[in-house]
């Protein structure tokens, strides 16, 4: 059954429509169907999403038997050809840009603008990765004394698995795609089962783009991920999700000494000093950094430490854009009565639904200071004004200990503590403390001494007078507990190579 109409020139497909209706597991370049199918849900309605496949260990082999045999020719194809296949594959998704968008909508739940600007971003990525290329190396030139020289070189690993959450399922995929297979490696999808069906959309695209095998995709419930994490036949796993999964992750690689590149989870923190140019402007920043994709993102900042002295000025102004946010069902427009489109959709799963509410339980039973919104369980009034889905407005806790679990954990969700302090060593200690380091910022006018704290910060990715920024060319990858490895520029093509030393003997 076709599902993509696609007008075909000399130089290859030129529009590829496709349809998101039906979805199927890419199996060596085929649509398959499974015996038992599931589906996700729709956080904003709890309506069902369309049905998508099950995978079963058969099925596992099947892929990884066809990314084994693709790998042999795929290798050998020249970066030219890769890079032309992955830039029209970039230019086909963003043909698409509407479709993958409103799929997104419908499983994650963001508001339209909002998908439709991760699958613009995707778009760009992958042509940025797809112009990375690792070039060999040449460390010692001793023709004249020794007669040898020596090259540093980057070859495939071989089969590469990579497994996706489900809060930017368009846009971390696509890192992971792109990574592998420009470097030569075969590459096998693994969706989360919350948001599976743009990602095996995503992959039957990609069809249009490389040989069968190279690029495959599997979707199922929870026994899939250690079926592949296990398989002999996959080389490198790269995994996007929560620490404690990626640690039964490393656990289950272990075994078959698969490379192994894990992104994980992180508790931000932001330090704002007592110079910021304009205390209001930089406190409505930060509400937005905060509560964007309803707080469901790795860099999120999860703590805000601010100073003593600005402290209430800066509160109020947090406040105050926060509780403003409108949230919603991502589809809402802006209506009639000059109501704007949401910012904020729901919290994506009923898991994380569930946590939040543990999280904001814990804020009542320790009797914390709320400042804005308000820790009681979804509302019937918040309900009826939003839908029936996983809807929870921003809250914002007021100067909660550090011990409390709103500081310690990983909320993944609209709860954001503000921290007092007045003691420089003293807030990079607190900033510092915690076992995960993903990513922390500075605010202040004095660049230089903002720069010299921010050195001084435990995260892979430390940011001056901004947050959540990434650039196609810097390695994205956490300190501590937050992951191993990287992904993004050439040190994220790096995670996919073995290194290799050739020595040329005159
Ligand atoms: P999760 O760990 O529950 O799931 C992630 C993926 O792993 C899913 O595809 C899931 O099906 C799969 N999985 C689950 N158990 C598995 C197992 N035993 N073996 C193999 N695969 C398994 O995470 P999530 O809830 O989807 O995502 C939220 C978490 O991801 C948060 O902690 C967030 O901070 C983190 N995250 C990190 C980054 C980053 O780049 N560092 C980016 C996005 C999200």
């Amino acid at each position: 059954m076709p599902t993509a109409t696609a007008t075909t020139t000399e130089a290859g497909p030129t529009s590829v429509l496709l349809d998101f209706t039906t979805f199927f597991n890419i199996i060596d370049g085929q649509k398959m169907t499974t015996e038992a199918t599931r589906h996700s849900t729709n956080p904003s309605t709890l309506e069902a999403n369309p049905e998508v496949p099950v995978s079963t260990e058969a099925d596992v082999d099947c892929a990884v038997q066809a990314a084994r045999t693709a790998f042999g020719t795929w290798r050998n194809v020249h970066h030219a050809q890769r890079r032309a296949a992955l830039e029209a594959y970039a230019d086909a998704l963003g043909a698409n840009l509407e479709g993958f968008a409103t799929m997104l909508t419908r499983e994650q739940g963001r508001p339209l603008a909002l998908t439709r600007m991760e699958v613009a971003t995707t778009v760009e990525r992958l042509k940025q990765t797809a112009a990375l290329e690792l070039k060999d190396e040449v460390v010692a030139d001793d023709k004249a004394s020794r007669g040898q020289t020596v090259l540093k070189r980057f070859t495939p690993i071989g089969v590469a698995c990579g497994i996706v959450p489900w809060n930017f399922p368009v846009g971390l995929a696509a890192l992971k795609l792109s990574s592998a297979v420009i470097t030569g490696n075969t590459f096998i999808m693994k969706p989360s089962p919350f948001t599976p069906c743009a990602n095996l959309k995503m992959v039957e695209l990609a069809q249009q783009f490389f040989p069968p095998g190279v690029v495959q995709c599997l979707s199922g419930d929870d026994r899939l991920g250690p079926w592949l994490t296990e398989h002999p036949g996959i080389d490198k796993v790269s995994f996007t999700g929560s620490v404690a999964t990626g640690k039964r992750v490393m656990e289950s690689c272990s075994r078959t000494l698969k490379r192994v590149t894990l992104e994980l989870g992180g508790n931000d923190a932001a330090i704002v000093f007592p110079d910021v140019d304009d205390v209001a402007k930089t406190a409505a920043t930060l509400a937005q950094s905060c509560f964007f994709n309803t707080g469901q993102i790795c860099i999120s900042i999860k703590r805000v430490y601010v100073h003593a002295d600005i402290y209430d000025a800066f509160r109020a102004a947090f406040v105050a854009t926060a509780s403003a946010l409108p949230y919603g069902d991502g589809f809402n427009g802006a209506d009639a009565d000059g109501k704007t489109a949401p910012f904020m959709g729901p919290l994506t799963t009923e898991l994380q639904y569930r946590h939040v509410q543990t999280l904001l339980a814990d804020v009542r039973d320790t009797k914390l200071d709320v400042v804005g919104g308000d820790a009681t369980l979804n509302s019937a009034t918040d309900t009826a004004a939003a839908g029936k889905g996983f809807f929870v407005r921003p809250v914002v806790v007021d100067n909660p200990p550090d011990t409390a679990r709103v500081v310690v954990e990983e909320a993944f969700g609209p709860i954001v503590p503000l921290l007092k302090w007045s003691d420089e060593a003293d807030v990079l200690r607190r900033a510092n403390d915690t076992r995960l380091g993903l990513g922390a910022s500075v605010w202040s006018g004095d660049l230089r001494h903002a720069g010299e704290v921010a050195r001084q910060l435990e995260a892979g990715n430390v940011w001056v007078n901004t947050h959540m920024m990434s650039h196609p060319s810097a390695p994205f990858g956490g300190h501590k507990w937050s992951g191993l490895g990287a992904e993004g520029g050439i040190e994220g093509l790096k995670q996919y190579c073995n290194v290799q030393a050739l020595y040329l003997a005159n």
